[in-house]
């Protein structure tokens, strides 16, 4: 089949490199993992991913209802700020409520009495490349800081979220993290039943000593007696998509520059946000060189300067790496430029396009 460009390229054979490992996390340490649906909403691939995680935690309500009726499993519901309609809501269908306040849990605790109720804590460390990212930066609003008023509301609680990791694959710095947090709130996780350590954790990633890992958590369970959650978003997914585009001009001012027919802004948002460069799968050491910019109107729409090993003409195809994290649940419709297509290749290797976007969407988002 032949599909027109630009599209994302979801592999379920590189997914399921990754799915492995969750499963043989939850083989050695008995921590579950929830996919974080803020990373990874792409539906089409949770009949497979469902068999090897445990469900799904969200930021919103309409997360939450869609890790509900697409992924199934256990549904966490955590948000920065509900409002009284979106717990009304969310109580229909979520297992954890995980509230980012005291003020929201006091608020809504007899609305959400029914779920099991979590709290957010802001331990005051992190590991982020980015103070963007990073949710321990000074008057940070995610999670609670006073340990005091954290123990007055044990006795509402089943458990706490620590959210604190941003692409961490440094082993050691993790458990020494762990170490800390087990030492400050010790006491508290004694008298609870769960905690999640949230994302950020990159144990998928080549070289991670996924032993080791699992042994620090299957202690630190034991210790407390707790059943441990991870919240993999990225880790989950990373490396199995790309966004497959095609030249459709080549212009010259000092460099040759070739424009594609997708856009950083618009559909491969974060690499703008991060001021970072686009991976390419072919590795780019050729002779021939050339910025790849986006077709939006944005100056700044770069996904990199890459050496490519035969000149690009008008059609060209040229893959970006890593397109499945943070990309389809940022894309959007400046310019009203073509949306990517979704496209799965299954296990069996055929190649299913299971979305496409036309003029209609484009027009029924606004009004
Ligand atoms: C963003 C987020 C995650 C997922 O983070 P990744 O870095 O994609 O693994 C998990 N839990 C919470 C609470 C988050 O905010």
């Amino acid at each position: 089949m032949k599909i027109s460009t630009p599209y994302y390229l979801i592999d379920e054979k590189k997914l399921l490199r990754n799915l492995k490992i969750i499963q043989q996390v939850r083989r050695l340490s008995g921590a579950r993992s929830v996919l974080a649906l803020k990373c990874f909403s792409t539906w089409s691939v949770f009949a497979l991913m469902r068999e090897y995680m445990d469900g799904t935690t969200s930021s919103s309500l309409f997360e939450a209802r869609l890790g509900f009726e697409k992924f199934g499993k256990e549904t966490h519901a955590y948000c920065v700020g509900y409002s009284e309609e979106d717990i009304r809501a969310v109580t229909q269908f979520a297992d954890k409520i995980i509230f980012n306040s005291v003020s929201q849990l006091d608020r809504y605790y007899d609305i959400a009495k029914s779920a099991k109720l979590g709290l957010r804590v802001n331990p005051g460390i992190s590991y982020s490349h980015f103070d963007l990212a990073d949710p321990a930066r000074s008057y940070s609003r995610l999670g609670v800081v006073d340990k005091a008023m954290l123990a007055k509301q044990i006795p509402r609680l089943s458990g706490l979220l620590f959210h604190y990791n941003c692409e961490n694959d440094d082993f050691d710095a993790f458990s020494r993290q762990l170490d800390t947090i087990g030492e400050h709130y010790g006491d508290l996780l004694e008298k609870l039943q769960w905690i999640s350590l949230g994302g950020g954790l990159y144990f998928t990633k080549e070289g991670y000593p996924v032993e080791k890992f699992c042994q620090k958590l299957a202690e630190f369970a034991k210790r407390f007696d707790l059943q441990v959650y991870l919240e993999p978003g990225e880790s989950a997914i990373t490396g199995c998509a790309e966004l497959v585009t095609r030249v459709v001009d080549l212009v010259q001012n000092e460099i040759d520059i070739a424009i594609v027919d997708a856009s950083v802004e618009a559909h491969m948002l974060d690499l703008l946000i991060y001021r970072q460069a686009a991976k390419l799968d072919t590795g780019g050491r050729g002779r021939y060189r050339y910025m790849v910019a986006g077709r939006s109107c944005l100056a700044g729409d770069v996904f990199g300067t890459f050496q490519f090993n035969e000149k690009l003409e008008i059609g060209s195809e040229i893959r970006f790496a890593d397109a499945a994290g943070y990309t389809m649940v940022k894309k959007n419709w400046f310019n009203g430029l073509k949306m990517p297509a979704i496209v799965v290749r299954r296990l069996n290797g055929t190649e299913e396009l299971v979305k496409e976007f036309d003029y209609t969407d484009f027009i029924n988002c606004l009004s």
